[in-house]
């Protein structure tokens, strides 16, 4: 297998190399608040050979990769959802049971083999938290040093988390869009590589193991799959997976792929109903996929329309409703961002064909920000010190 970069807008190729990261040609046009132009797609040529090994489709050889267990991740069979919906052949792929507790190490598993194969040992990154604590977390099996930029209002765990696996941590004042910036600012005049989602486009052909898994795991592509949707770059992993098992005709139709937004950072869905994107400020629970402006926006809406995918908003109640259903009925607790993904499900599947095999992503752990799994719950309100307090 031969590959190479080619620009999601205007179609250029290029030399897989690592100071190159969006199309310089279309990132010319880049305005303030408004999605990155330019972003770049690895490009497959040649052919699988053999027995199926996601490895062979991507872009670093596998001695690359640092020893830590990232993907291969579960696909639970719900059973009570199974009964409680109609649906026999619904899924969850628990992405919370990566190492580092998200489905950000898939991004960061591939970044790190990337910088590893190009000889740069510096890693920095913005996030709303989970990419940052998986950098962190896979930068930190593999020897790479990580230099995180995180919003002032990010999970006290995934904060945390970042410490623990030895990232340098700077908290910034104001919100993700801000630190996306300044960690941008950061790379520019320090070198080493930026692992920013949709920038570094190893983040997006990491994102698309998911696809290769569930092929394996299914033993056929799913019909429809639900992804929460923040920067799209996850959807747009999704999608270029699938296109992949296309490309290598192991597939013969892409599904149908539903992504979810929190209603109150719905910026791709406004930009898929008017065809263009606006920055309004984004606030949902769900801090994962709170984003003012989608990096990953204009491929994630290209591909959206080439495909015929759809997007639907929940509410920070349904999503918050969502989670603790999804814990007590099947006993995976998610994040509130991989619970939306549920909530999407919830809200459409009454018009979802019941035979259909529907693949709902949960991307994070639940453990990842107690504070907002606090609201689905009622906290027990007084001490007991005998059984005869209850009984
Ligand atoms: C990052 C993230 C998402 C959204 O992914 P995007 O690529 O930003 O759309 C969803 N769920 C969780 C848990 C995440 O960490």
């Amino acid at each position: 297998m031969t590959f190479n970069y080619r620009c999601s807008q205007c179609g250029k190729t290029y030399d897989i190399r690592p100071e190159l990261t969006v199309c310089p040609a279309c990132v010319a046009h880049q305005a303030d608040n408004e999605p990155l132009r330019g972003v770049l797609e690895v490009e497959l040529h040649g052919s699988i050979t053999g027995a199926f090994d996601p490895f062979e489709l991507l872009p670093v050889e596998r001695a690359y990769f640092p020893p830590v267990p990232v993907g291969g991740t579960p696909l639970w069979e719900p059973r009570n959802l199974r009964e409680q919906t109609g649906f026999p052949r619904l899924f969850i792929k628990d992405d919370g049971a990566n190492p580092t507790s998200s489905f950000k190490d898939r991004a960061s598993f591939m970044v790190s083999a990337f910088a590893k194969k190009s000889g740069i040992s510096d890693i920095a990154l913005a996030s709303t938290g989970n990419a940052g604590s998986s950098m962190a977390g896979i930068g930190a099996a593999a020897g790479q040093r990580v230099t995180l930029f995180l919003p002032e209002t990010a999970p006290l765990a995934k904060l945390v988390q970042a410490l623990q696996y030895g990232a340098t941590v700077y908290r910034v004042k104001g919100n993700y869009d801000l630190a996306y910036g300044i960690s941008l600012e950061f790379s520019r005049r320090k070198g080493g590589m930026n692992r920013n989602t949709a920038y570094n486009p190893m983040t997006i052909e990491g994102k698309k193991t998911v696809s290769l898994e569930l092929y394996q795991q299914l033993g056929r592509a799913p019909d429809v799959v639900f992804v929460s949707v923040g920067d799209g770059c996850i959807l747009a992993g999704v999608y270029k997976g699938f296109r992949d098992l296309l490309q290598m005709g192991l597939i013969s139709a892409m599904p149908h792929i539903v992504g979810v937004q929190a209603e109150g950072s719905n910026a791709l869905c406004r930009a898929l109903a008017t065809g263009r994107f606006d920055a309004v400020p984004a606030f949902t629970l769900a801090d994962s996929i709170c984003v003012d402006v989608p990096r990953n926006g204009y491929h994630a809406l290209a591909l959206l329309q080439q495909f015929r995918g759809e997007l639907v908003a929940v509410s920070d109640a349904e999503i918050v409703r969502a989670q603790a259903r999804l814990s007590a009925s099947s006993g995976l607790f998610t994040e509130p961002a991989g619970a939306a993904a549920f909530a999407g499900f919830l809200k459409v599947f009454p018009r979802l064909e019941r035979g259909a095999t529907i693949v709902v992503l949960a991307t994070g752990n639940g453990l990842k920000d107690c504070a907002a799994a606090q609201r689905g719950i009622e906290m027990p309100e007084s001490l007991i010190s005998s059984v005869n307090d209850i009984l």
